[in-house]
C-alpha cells in the first residue's frame, strides 16, 4: 500500500492568506459598492522596468534561430547573471563572493523551502516568531518540526525566539543549542533590518555552535539607512556559518517572472562535506535551470539604465511605506518598519487582537491588511502592512484608516 508523507497531515488547516481572502470576498459579497484597498498580500504592482523587458524581448528573438536558440541551460544558472551578481551585488560592497558560489533559481520561496534537503532531519530548527511561514511549514513537511500543538499554536520540535519591540526585533541567543537558525533581514513581517553589531552574535554563534544560519535577504534592496549589513558575508566568520538568499521578486518586480539566487561559499562545511557541492548535487537532480529568458531579464537590473530604473521602483515603494508610517503614527499608533523595508508592522490600538483589528481595518475602512497573529504566536496584537499598492490607494487607505481611529 502506498504510504503518504504524514507530516502534511499535521500542518494546521487554513493558510493565512487563504483565511484573509475568504474573509474579504465574504464582505465584498455583502457590500458589493464597498471599494476595498489591498494592503496585505505582498505582491508588487509596478510593471517591469524597460531595461528588462528590452533584455527580455531579446532573448526571446534569439530563441527564433538555431544559431542563438538555447535549450537546457547550466543547473547553477548562467554565468553572465552569476558574474553580474557577484561583482554588483558582493564586490561592489567590498563582499569577496564568486560566481560558483552563487546558484541561480526560480526564486527564494523554492530555495528556502528545498535547502532542508541537504540537512538530515535530526537537526534542531529555530525560527524567528513572527517569521515567514515557508521556513516552518518546510521543516515541518520534512519531519524536522515534531507535532503540531494548536493550543499553542506552535510546533513541538521548533525553537521559537520571540523578535518583538521588546528584544528590538532581534531575537536573543536560544538557551538550547540549535543547528539551523533562519534570520531575515530586512525582516518579512516587521519590516525591520539586524544592524552589524547583531548579525555578529548570530555568526558568532552559529560559528560556535557547528551551526548554520540561514539568512534571507530578499528585501535587502530597500535598505536606506547607512551602516546596515546587506548581506550576511559583510559580517566576520560568516562564510564558515552562513547560506544566503536572494530573489529578484521585489527589486525588480520578478514576482511573476520568478527568479532568485542562493549563496553557498566554497569555504562552508559540515562533516567534512562541502554544502556547495551538495547543493549543487541537490539542484541538478531536481531542477533544471531557471529559464534564460528570465535570467537575461534579470541581469538587465545590473546595467547603469536598468540600476537607475530599479532605483526609482524600489523609492517609489518605500514612499508608500513613510506615507503608511507617517500616517498612522499621526493616528497615535506604534509603528515599526518601513524604513527599511516594504513592510510596516503596526501594534494594535488598546490591545485588541490582530484578527480584530484586521475586522475593523476591513469592515470600517475598507483597507485590507494581515493579522500579526498569522505570522506566529508573538505577531498577536500587532497587523502587517504592505507599501506594494499604488499611490494613491496608500494615500487613500491611510487616509481612511485615521478616520475610523
Ligand atoms: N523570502 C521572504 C522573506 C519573502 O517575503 C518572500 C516573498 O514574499 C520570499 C522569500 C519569496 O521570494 P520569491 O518570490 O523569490 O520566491
Amino acid at each position: 500500500m502506498t504510504k503518504i508523507n504524514e507530516n502534511f497531515a499535521k500542518l494546521p488547516g487554513s493558510y493565512l492568506f487563504a483565511e484573509i481572502a475568504r474573509r474579504t470576498e465574504t464582505y465584498q459579497q455583502a457590500h458589493p459598492d464597498a471599494k476595498l484597498i489591498k494592503l496585505g498580500i505582498g505582491d508588487v504592482t509596478q510593471p517591469l522596468i524597460p531595461a528588462v523587458v528590452e533584455a527580455m524581448h531579446e532573448a526571446v528573438d534569439e530563441q527564433t534561430s538555431s544559431d542563438t536558440f538555447k535549450g537546457y541551460g547550466p543547473y547553477e544558472g548562467y554565468d553572465f547573471l552569476r558574474e553580474a551578481i557577484a561583482k554588483n551585488d558582493f564586490r561592489a560592497r567590498g563582499v569577496d563572493i564568486s560566481p560558483d558560489e552563487i546558484f541561480v533559481s526560480d526564486g527564494a520561496k523554492s530555495d528556502c523551502g528545498n535547502i532542508g534537503d541537504i540537512f538530515s532531519r535530526d537537526n534542531k530548527v529555530a525560527v524567528c516568531d513572527p517569521v515567514y511561514p515557508v521556513y516552518v511549514d518546510s521543516n515541518a513537511i520534512e519531519g524536522r518540526a515534531g507535532e503540531y500543538d494548536p493550543s499553542a499554536e506552535a510546533w513541538t520540535n521548533l525553537v521559537y525566539m520571540p523578535t518583538t519591540a521588546e528584544n528590538d526585533f532581534c531575537p536573543a541567543l536560544p538557551d538550547t543549542d540549535v543547528d539551523l537558525i533562519y534570520l531575515c533581514s530586512p525582516n518579512n513581517p516587521t519590516g525591520t533590518a539586524l544592524n552589524v553589531e547583531q548579525l555578529q552574535r548570530w555568526v558568532d554563534y552559529a560559528n560556535d555552535h557547528d551551526a548554520i544560519i540561514m539568512f534571507d535577504a530578499a528585501y535587502e534592496r530597500f535598505i536606506t539607512e547607512d551602516n546596515l549589513p546587506h548581506s550576511i558575508y559583510e559580517i566576520p566568520g560568516a562564510k564558515t556559518c552562513a547560506i544566503e538568499f536572494r530573489s529578484f521578486s521585489k527589486t525588480a518586480g520578478f514576482t511573476g517572472m520568478r527568479c532568485g539566487y542562493t549563496v553557498i561559499p566554497r569555504e562552508l562545511e559540515r562533516q567534512g562535506q562541502s554544502l556547495n557541492s551538495l547543493w549543487m548535487r541537490r539542484q541538478s537532480t531536481k531542477f533544471n535551470g531557471a529559464s534564460y529568458i528570465i535570467q537575461k531579464g534579470a541581469a538587465a537590473i545590473y546595467t547603469p539604465e536598468g540600476a537607475r530604473q530599479i532605483r526609482e521602483v524600489i523609492d517609489f515603494y518605500l514612499n508608500n511605506a513613510r506615507i503608511i508610517k507617517e500616517g498612522l503614527e499621526s493616528a497615535g499608533l506604534h509603528v515599526y518598519g518601513a524604513v527599511n523595508s516594504p513592510y510596516i508592522w503596526c501594534k494594535t490600538p488598546n490591545g485588541m487582537g490582530s484578527w480584530d483589528f484586521f475586522n475593523k481595518l476591513l469592515k470600517e475602512a475598507n483597507v485590507i491588511t494581515t493579522p500579526g497573529a498569522g505570522f506566529g504566536p508573538a505577531g498577536e496584537g500587532y497587523i502587517r502592512l504592505t507599501a506594494f499598492g499604488g499611490a494613491d490607494a496608500t494615500r487613500e487607505a491611510v487616509e481612511r484608516i485615521k478616520k475610523i481611529l
